[in-house]
């Protein structure tokens, strides 16, 4: 088996960005559960931190990004600010040769009124966190009709927050027809029962190892 990112069928907008970033090797959760996500399989992934799971993901959903249509096609939940911002940085870098796509964030702790401005323009992408998505739903800011590709990333943390009631509300406003995309360090019977009930017969890919 491979382990070059060159050997992936991937646009070759995403190659270059991965060779302008001098990412040539794939790390094994990436090795692992790259190609089934680019098949557009359920992936239900477990691996700790640093093993290099936001660009697996990234590379799925800019996979199958269409920059020139609009609505959102993909959305990332994530547990925490900082960590939406993290995401979204290191999509936009691998996004780069992809014109005008636009990827927001938001979360909450910070003024809503900014964000209700920028979704006037939509976006491609939106990575935050699932309160503040809720209330952007709830009032009528945000669609999520057209989504493709939704990925829980660190869920184990989103449950850990306290975030299970406002996860589950925001998902039920993506389409049942799309692909799932759920990242934890932990594999307690909460994120079990939370895979079996947004998953469909999810491959489940463990690594043990961050290289
Ligand atoms: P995780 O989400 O699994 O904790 P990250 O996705 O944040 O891990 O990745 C950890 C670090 O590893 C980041 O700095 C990222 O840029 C880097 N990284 C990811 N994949 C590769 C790779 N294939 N080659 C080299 N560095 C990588
Ligand atoms: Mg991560």
């Amino acid at each position: 088996m491979s382990n070059q990112f060159s050997q992936l069928p991937l646009t070759p907008a995403l190659l270059e960005a991965l060779d302008n970033q001098q990412f040539k090797t794939m790390t094994e959760i990436q090795q692992k559960a790259l190609p089934d996500i680019l098949s557009e399989k359920d992936v239900l992934g477990q691996a700790k931190t640093g093993s290099g799971k936001t660009l697996t993901f990234a590379l799925g959903l800019l996979q199958k990004t269409d920059t020139s249509s609009f609505g959102v096609q993909s959305l990332v939940l994530c547990p925490t600010r900082e960590l939406a911002e993290q995401v979204a940085e290191e999509i936009r870098k691998l996004g780069k040769r992809m014109p005008n796509l636009k990827v927001l964030t938001l979360y909450g702790g910070t003024a809503i009124g900014p964000q209700i401005q920028s979704l006037q323009h939509s976006a491609h992408v939106i990575v935050g966190t699932p309160g503040r998505i809720m209330d952007l739903i709830d009032k009528g800011h945000l669609n999520l009709w057209h989504v493709k590709t939704l990925v829980l990333d660190e869920a184990d943390r989103m449950l850990d927050m306290g975030f299970e009631e406002e996860m589950t509300t925001v998902i039920r406003e993506v389409p049942q027809e799309r692909q799932t995309l759920l990242f934890s360090a932990t594999f307690p019977e909460s994120i079990k029962r939370i895979s079996q009930d947004i998953q469909r017969s999810p491959v489940e890919v463990t690594v043990t190892t961050t290289h």
